[in-house]
């Protein structure tokens, strides 16, 4: 969902402004050379909210971003209490597929402590009415929108009500990738497909780090366990091709470009943090729709990140 008043922002010709925060290293605690990182708990959702904090001052999508920021903070919030999920028993392929594995009612209790507890002076009224709207709906009904929204087959009156849902989900997801055992994902051979060892999700967008060859390595982010694994660079995350690689990125951001491939149009954000320390993967996807826009002009697409979802086409 893109709330009211930032249409117009996404639909102009105008580059977003460039995110402004430069702010202190905050990945120094992360090996990085991990072949896959498992998500840690304590700080995932908080860092993202400061994050989005971060680069809300002056963006054009201002409202937009505080509104996520609001949302990260409730999703780290709702974390304390929650009652045990259910681990999948068998820790296979990608284990925590949402087409093969069966999601418990902790992510309901997740999306009741996310909607009691999120800072309502952020939302716009459209994501209050949804507020109201999923206070009020039953299990069945939110198992539906929870379906549509991993199929990603959404209705047009889900738009607003998603955004939580999605929030809510990724809070269940996070929680069982991070008792996984990284070991047990990672395999001999490099990995080959651009989706999420624990999961099976598309990565919201990768960031380069500095550390094992002289140019650094590749770390791509899932959009919903917020697992991070180790991919080649110049190489397609959606079709694995490595010989039609191209890159795009807007005037004046050197930290971003769009990874674009001519074999099947599909493109990915790259992040670079030799240049700008503090990137979070979720965070400055959305705060760089305009090199979307700029690349969906072009004829690419990606996997949309979860809270903008198919407003970008
Ligand atoms: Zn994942
Ligand atoms: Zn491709």
């Amino acid at each position: 969902m893109v709330p009211p008043g930032s249409r117009q922002a996404l639909s102009s010709d105008k580059p977003a402004a460039p995110t402004t925060a430069f702010g202190e290293n905050t990945l120094g605690d992360i090996a990085e050379s991990d072949p896959i990182r498992m998500p840690d708990l304590a700080t995932v959702f908080a860092r993202r909210a400061e994050r989005l904090a971060e680069l809300a001052p002056g963006h054009e999508l201002a409202g937009f971003l505080r509104m996520i920021a609001a949302l990260a903070a409730a999703q780290h919030a709702s974390l304390a209490n929650l009652p045990p999920g259910t681990l999948p028993g068998n820790i296979g392929k990608t284990p925590l597929d949402p087409a093969t594995w069966t999601r418990d009612a902790s992510w309901r209790a997740a999306l009741a402590r996310i909607l009691e507890l999120i800072d309502r002076a952020a939302l716009p009224a459209e994501a209050l009415a949804a507020r109201t709207s999923l206070i009020g709906a039953g299990a069945e009904e939110l198992e539906g929108l929870a379906d549509r929204f991993l199929d990603g087959d959404l209705e047009p009156g889900d738009a607003g009500r998603v955004v939580f849902v999605a929030a809510a989900l990724q809070v269940a997801w996070t929680r069982m990738a991070a008792l996984l055992d990284k070991a047990d994902l990672a395999s001999d051979e490099p990995t080959t497909s651009g989706d999420c060892p624990a999961c099976g999700s598309p990565s919201v967008a990768g960031i380069v780090s500095p550390g094992g060859t002289k140019f650094g390595h590749r770390h791509l982010h899932c959009s919903l366990c917020a697992t991070s694994w180790r991919y080649v660079r110049a190489r397609c995350v959606h079709c694995g091709a490595t010989d039609k690689i191209s890159f795009r990125n807007l005037a004046g951001t050197s930290y971003l470009r769009a990874e674009c491939c001519e074999n099947c149009q599909g493109y990915s954000k790259v992040f670079y943090i030799e240049k700008v320390r503090s990137v979070e993967a979720l965070a400055d996807d959305l705060a760089s729709l305009g090199l979307d826009m700029l690349v969906g002009e072009e004829g690419f697409g990606r996997a949309p990140n979860p809270f903008v979802l198919g407003d970008m086409e």
